[in-house]
């Protein structure tokens, strides 16, 4: 007699009806100014719809100049630049996974949520990590690092250059690394948020791996990543006796790849291609305009913020451009200030996994004064929606003054 279990699996999956993504998508885009994905430009959308042989030659010369293009952006001249079909965080389970194993003396400088995540990345290969608290919204010292480092002896340090959670700037990253380096350990740096954004000079600063996604600095697609290897850090994934559990991950067999021309696994092409755009765009518009445009807008946008009335929730001394935090006044919600932008503005802001702010990047396409001042002004309108006295008419003129004093 057949159990109800078996029943269940029998039975025949139905057709199903679903709705189209015509009936499902707003009619209008919303404005993605959250803490990611980004808005991407024309090039990147056009080059995400090709598909073409992984293999082909034409896969050959993208891959080749992708690499070449990335060396720039993380200023590097490592040979050792990797794509990586995953998030943000295939990238630094990539770091992480190739460099640290069983017993590896990791130290991890956690800022945050992110940062936190390298850490828990490191546990699970099974590395001895200690993990260096930093208060919110600051950094730790330069003396409590090295005090650390010490104590700690690590092999490997993990440190984020913007933790984008709570807003927080390790503006001392050059310091960072160079006290671990004379320590003898190698430095893994998160520059998911901020690649692209300011400055990071992975081989001027003696950073061992640096990681990005592709939906924010860089203004391309979630999903395909950027990893850059110093030579020292590829000699630690060379020299490993255990092979990496990850084998999607696998520095070792992604080099087949990257850098045979050879078969790993099938590579996002789309998305490889959108990522060249999204990269070649960077090394039209160079390094250093791209840097005082952020810097530039996000400015702008905290002085817009702040003459609304609100409140900024990072202090000044570290506070990162690249995605700004915003206090929620008392009686709201971040859920309820996101969703009012988004339902009445077709504005995307972002909360942050508990903490009472709003988040609205300044990442790639976000850095456009039209995107500023729909958003302060969706922000300043939400505001006033929903019961909070602000000042919007200040607000916008703030915006327009810093923008066309260009401070
Ligand atoms: C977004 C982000 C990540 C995670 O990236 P995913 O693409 O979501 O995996 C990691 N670190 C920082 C600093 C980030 O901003």
């Amino acid at each position: 007699m057949p159990t109800s279990s078996s029943k269940l699996t029998s039975a025949v999956v139905p057709c199903p009806a679903v709705e189209s993504l015509d009936a499902i998508l707003p009619e209008e885009p919303l404005l993605m100014m959250g803490a990611g994905p980004v808005p991407i430009p024309a090039a990147v959308a056009k080059a995400n719809t090709i598909v073409i042989n992984h293999l082909g030659a034409t896969m050959v010369k993208v891959i080749s100049q992708v690499k070449t293009m990335a060396r720039y952006v993380f200023q590097t001249h490592s040979k050792w630049v990797l794509g990586v079909a995953g998030p943000g965080s295939a990238a630094m389970e990539m770091a992480i996974s190739n460099l640290a194993w069983e017993g590896t003396r990791m130290l991890s400088i956690k800022n945050g949520f992110f940062s936190g995540r390298m850490a828990e990345m490191g546990r699970r290969v099974g590395a001895r990590v200690s993990t260096l608290e930093v208060a919110d919204r600051s950094v730790a010292s330069l003396d409590e690092i090295a005090e650390a480092i010490r104590r700690e002896r690590p092999e490997i340090v993990t440190v984020v250059q913007g933790e984008t959670s709570n807003t927080v700037w390790n503006y001392q990253l050059k310091d960072i690394a160079a006290l671990a380096k004379a320590a003898g350990a190698l430095v893994i740096v998160d520059a998911v948020c901020t690649l692209s954004t300011m400055p990071l000079a992975m081989d001027a600063w003696g950073i061992d791996a640096v990681i990005t996604g592709g939906q924010k600095g860089l203004s391309s697609i979630p999903g395909v990543s950027l990893i850059a290897f110093s030579d020292a850090a590829w000699e630690r994934v060379k020299g490993r006796t255990a092979p990496n559990a990850h084998w999607c991950l696998d520095a070792s067999l992604a080099e087949n790849f990257w850098h045979n021309a050879g078969y790993h696994y099938t590579a996002p092409v789309s998305g490889v291609l959108a990522l060249h755009e999204a990269l070649r765009l960077v090394c039209a518009e160079t390094l250093e305009k791209r840097f005082a445009r952020h810097q530039k807008c996000s400015v702008a946008l905290q002085d817009g913020v702040t003459a609304l009335g609100l409140q900024l929730y990072a202090p000044k001394e570290c506070r990162l451009n690249s995605v700004v935090g915003i206090e929620v006044p008392a009686g709201l919600s971040p859920g309820d200030v996101c969703a009012h932008i988004s339902r009445q503005h077709q504005v995307e802001i972002s909360g942050s996994f508990g903490l009472p702010i709003v988040r609205i990047g300044q990442m790639g396409e976000q850095c456009r004064e039209h995107n500023l001042f729909r958003t302060v002004h969706a922000l300043g309108r939400t505001m006033v929606d929903l019961g909070v006295k602000v000042d919007l008419p200040a607000g916008v003129a703030a915006l327009e003054r810093a923008l066309s004093e260009g401070k």
